[in-house]
């Protein structure tokens, strides 16, 4: 059988695609102030399309899938996506990233779709400073997701938080907290300065290092596995966990089974990379399709270079994290 290896020897097993760039938030770090262009709907990946090339990534044995945005769930008909794939030979996990705020609504049908698990992003438990983070969401609705989502059994779920300086780092004890009574895990991720938001990100990174210094009860439980690029601790009789992500010294690289898809059919190879290959073309030849991902996957570069001080032009809701 064939399969997607890079030069380096990582086994390419697991794909993220970000099904549109369009977005019901505004998070400050994510969107521009000054508003932005969104794709038109031609130029995004059709369902066909994408089920396409989920199906030649399977063949070639990729075996997880993530849907991500933008807003996944703004996406039309996002529940026949995930049932489509979820019937592709092969892929045996399909998760989706998602800020939670359509989750009361959808996460039922997700399920039973076929998904299996979601991570959900939520940067405060303040709904003032949820709102102002957001630049006017609701965390009454991501709440009220996170409890539907527990309630149809789409578990164990994962809160993602971006750190940012001066305005979630008092909050920190209070997401630990979560973790005592549910089966969460609770991830810190460090601020990436990137694209269109670089120059607002710039001075509010804060490394998650300061999640042990204030909450020592934490213990290590793992050291990155494969499979994450999370370390993650626990503290003793909690039932969930607590996962650091470091995007820019996180030493996952010689780990990373990933690549990206974007909305608009181009696949990244690294996140931290400005080089797209463009899959739409090829995404009614089979073929055609199983001979180019066989080639390009080998330019996998070996690691990224953002702490070089590079910073990519293009922004997160475009290639979904
Ligand atoms: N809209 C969904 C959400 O917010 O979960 C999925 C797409 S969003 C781009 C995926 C993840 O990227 C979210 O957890 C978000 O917090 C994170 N993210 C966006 N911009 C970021 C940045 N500049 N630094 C670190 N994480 C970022
Ligand atoms: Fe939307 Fe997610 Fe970006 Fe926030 S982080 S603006 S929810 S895509």
């Amino acid at each position: 059988m064939k399969i997607l290896k890079d030069n380096f020897n990582r086994k390419i097993e697991y794909l993220r695609i970000s099904v549109t760039d369009r977005c019901n938030s505004r998070c400050k770090y994510c969107m521009p102030a000054g508003g932005t262009e969104f794709k038109l709907h031609d130029e995004i990946l059709s369902f066909e399309e994408i089920t396409n090339i989920v199906s030649v990534f399977a063949k070639l044995g990729v075996k997880k899938i993530r849907l991500t945005g933008g807003e996944p769930l703004v996406r039309r008909d996002i529940v026949d996506l995930v049932r489509k794939i979820s019937n592709i030979e092969g892929i045996t996990e399909i998760t989706l990233t998602t800020n939670g705020l359509l989750l009361k609504k959808y996460a039922k049908q997700l399920k039973e779709a076929g998904l299996d698990r979601v991570n959900i992003s939520i940067d405060s438990l303040d709904e003032k400073k949820y709102s102002l983070i957001t630049r006017g969401s609701n965390l009454k609705d991501v709440l009220e997701g996170i409890e539907e989502t527990k309630k149809v059994g789409l578990e164990p779920i994962k809160l993602n938080t971006v750190l940012v300086k001066g305005f979630n780092d008092d909050e920190i004890e209070n997401l630990v907290n979560l973790t005592k009574d549910n089966n969460y895990d609770v991830r810190f991720i460090e601020l990436m300065t990137i694209g269109n938001t670089s120059n607002w990100s710039r001075d509010r990174y804060l490394s998650n290092e300061i999640v042990l210094k204030k909450m020592k009860k934490l213990e290590r439980v793992i050291k990155k596995d494969k499979n994450s690029p999370a370390d993650y601790y626990q503290i003793p009789g909690y039932k969930g966990r607590v996962g650091l992500i470091n995007p820019i010294s996180c030493g996952f690289c010689s780990n990373c089974n990933r690549v990206r898809l974007t909305s608009t059919g181009n696949l990244k190879l690294c996140l931290h990379s400005d080089v797209e290959y463009d899959l739409k073309e090829y995404a009614y030849d089979e073929y055609k399709l199983e001979e180019k991902l066989l080639e390009i996957i080998k330019e996998k570069p070996k690691e990224h270079k953002l702490n070089q001080g590079v910073i990519i032009k293009k922004n997160m809701f475009q290639i979904g994290g």
